[in-house]
């Protein structure tokens, strides 16, 4: 490319979605440079799913050890199982220290420029970066945006870290208190109350919409609630939100009312962790020197094609990806929006298609989803002119899950009635996370139930959940 600029591409914020756009534009011969002001790797490789996973997998294996009953109807029988939570703490911690170190040796060995500082745009094609020697302008022919997201902590909530904590502080696992409040039961609390209960502490969880899980399919958050939460140390407040919290020796917090603010009761507990959602970090990045305002919500404002936006026109050569625009807050979703983008910079004309992006839940049983929810294809439906219908199948009918005696959960298929296209596919059960894979794909290249019943499945494999979802949605 063009040699009248330090660099092609210049990418501010190195988590995962600044690593995948780099990694990217180096195998197309980029000459590039990334900015990171904090820790390389972001949030995703420090401070969320890197760290949580960890701690899910040790946790998981404390409760399923723990499961003498389980462990009888397969004939295993386990003395008492003990556990170290500085040792649990320590796998997390190590685990980060080791991603995040192949996280920069894959950018330096690609010939990636890592500059630690801050990172602001600073006028078109112009990025300055304020080092601890002071501050520099750097040219380059495009900028990608990735400054993430920061955990959101609604008024009236005091963190101090140690006694109220968001999971930035939640993923070094410092204690294990008795009670725990949780506020929030999104993916985040969801996996938070998974750990926390397997190592034994009691939770209450308080969700100010009136459901539990309010982002998942109902179907699927109905067997989660019976299977996640019913049978564990978890009480839970639905329409109820944390009007105050105190943090101290006990926590204070002043329950209301969603609906009517009136005030409901005082919670006094050990400790409380806030998981109401994330918000961009999206301050001081100089966009006014390029006329860009942020949205409502402080979202950088981007097309599919991962643009930035003003006044809804394309801003040349900025780009932003990642948590930062608000589309996807997952980390693929990021690294999959920076391929995105630096194809575009190449000129290959690409655009995301979220409806094929999977998330998860890591909780034990895994949630897992791609595409539609039942009620937005309804909706997609009515503005669309077609009818949906699903097809669902369940875990007790599979021989694998009958095998491992792990037999609760359900895969759900919402598709077009007339075409057969897969809208979108949930799943709650054992690997979920893993089986959603196939839905990804099907979804991806929109295919119809009728060709994926004629898939053969290996057996026997849970994946045969899925096989079983289309061949009843046929013989319906
Ligand atoms: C507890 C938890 C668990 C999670 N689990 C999962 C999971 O299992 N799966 C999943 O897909 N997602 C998960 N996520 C979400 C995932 O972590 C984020 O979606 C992902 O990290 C977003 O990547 P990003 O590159 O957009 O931003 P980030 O990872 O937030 O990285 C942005 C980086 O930019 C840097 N930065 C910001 N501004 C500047 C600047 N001006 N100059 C220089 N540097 C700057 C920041 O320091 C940061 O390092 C989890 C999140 C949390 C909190």
């Amino acid at each position: 490319m063009s040699s009248e600029f330090d660099y092609d591409l210049v990418i501010i914020g190195a988590g995962v979605g600044g690593h995948g756009a780099a990694l990217h534009a180096v195998n197309y011969g980029l000459k590039t440079a990334i900015i990171e002001a904090a820790d390389m790797g972001g949030t995703c490789v420090n401070r969320g799913c890197i760290p949580s996973k960890a701690l899910l997998a040790a946790s998981g294996r404390v409760r399923e050890l723990r499961n003498a009953h389980h462990l009888k109807s397969l004939g295993i029988q386990v003395g008492n199982v003990e556990f170290d939570r500085q040792a649990i703490a320590n796998h997390a911690d190590n685990l980060v220290s080791k991603i995040q170190g192949d996280l920069t040796n894959s950018l330096k060995r690609l010939g990636v420029d890592i500059i630690r500082g801050w990172g602001k745009v600073a006028g078109t094609q112009k990025v300055s970066v304020t080092t601890d020697n002071g501050e520099k302008t750097i040219t380059a022919q495009d900028i990608i945006l990735c400054p993430g997201s920061v955990p959101f902590v609604p008024p009236g909530i005091e963190v101090d870290g140690k006694t109220v904590f968001t999971s930035d502080q939640g993923v070094k696992l410092e204690s294990l208190p008795q009670w725990i409040a949780i506020i929030g039961s999104g993916y985040i609390g969801l996996e938070f109350s998974d750990i926390y209960t397997a190592l034994g502490c009691e939770v209450t969880m308080i969700e100010a919409l009136d459901v539990l899980m309010p982002g998942f399919d109902r179907d699927i958050a109905k067997l989660a609630e019976r299977v996640l939460i019913a049978p564990r140390d978890i009480e839970t407040k639905v329409g109820i939100y944390a009007k105050r919290i105190i943090p101290g020796s006990p926590v204070v917090i002043e329950l209301a009312d969603f609906q009517t603010k009136e005030d409901i009761e005082v919670l006094e507990v050990d400790a409380c962790l806030v998981a109401t959602g994330r918000i961009p970090a999206t301050k001081n990045l100089g966009l006014d020197s390029v006329g860009v305002e942020l949205d409502k919500r402080n979202f950088i404002p981007v097309n599919d094609s991962m643009a930035v936006l003003s006044d809804g026109e394309v801003v040349p050569h900025l780009w932003a990806i990642g948590d930062a625009n608000g589309k996807m807050m997952l980390a693929h979703a990021a690294s999959g929006q920076g391929i995105v983008a630096v194809d575009n910079i190449l000129g290959k004309g690409k655009k995301v298609d979220y409806r094929s992006i999977p998330a998860a839940a890591f909780t034990h049983p895994e949630v897992s989803y791609v595409g539609l929810t039942e009620t937005a294809a309804q909706e997609l439906g009515l503005a669309e002119g077609f009818e949906i219908a699903t097809s669902k199948s369940y875990f007790k009918g599979n021989s694998k899950a009958l095998a491992e005696n792990e037999a609760d959960g359900i895969a759900k298929v919402i598709y077009r009635q007339d075409t057969g296209e897969v809208l979108g596919v949930h799943i709650f059960g054992l690997h979920a996370s893993d089986l959603i894979h196939e839905a990804s794909a099907a979804v991806a290249n929109r295919q119809s139930v009728q060709k994926l019943a004629h898939l053969v499945h290996a057996h026997p494999t849970l994946s045969e959940v899925l096989d079983e979802a289309y061949k009843r949605a046929i013989a319906s």
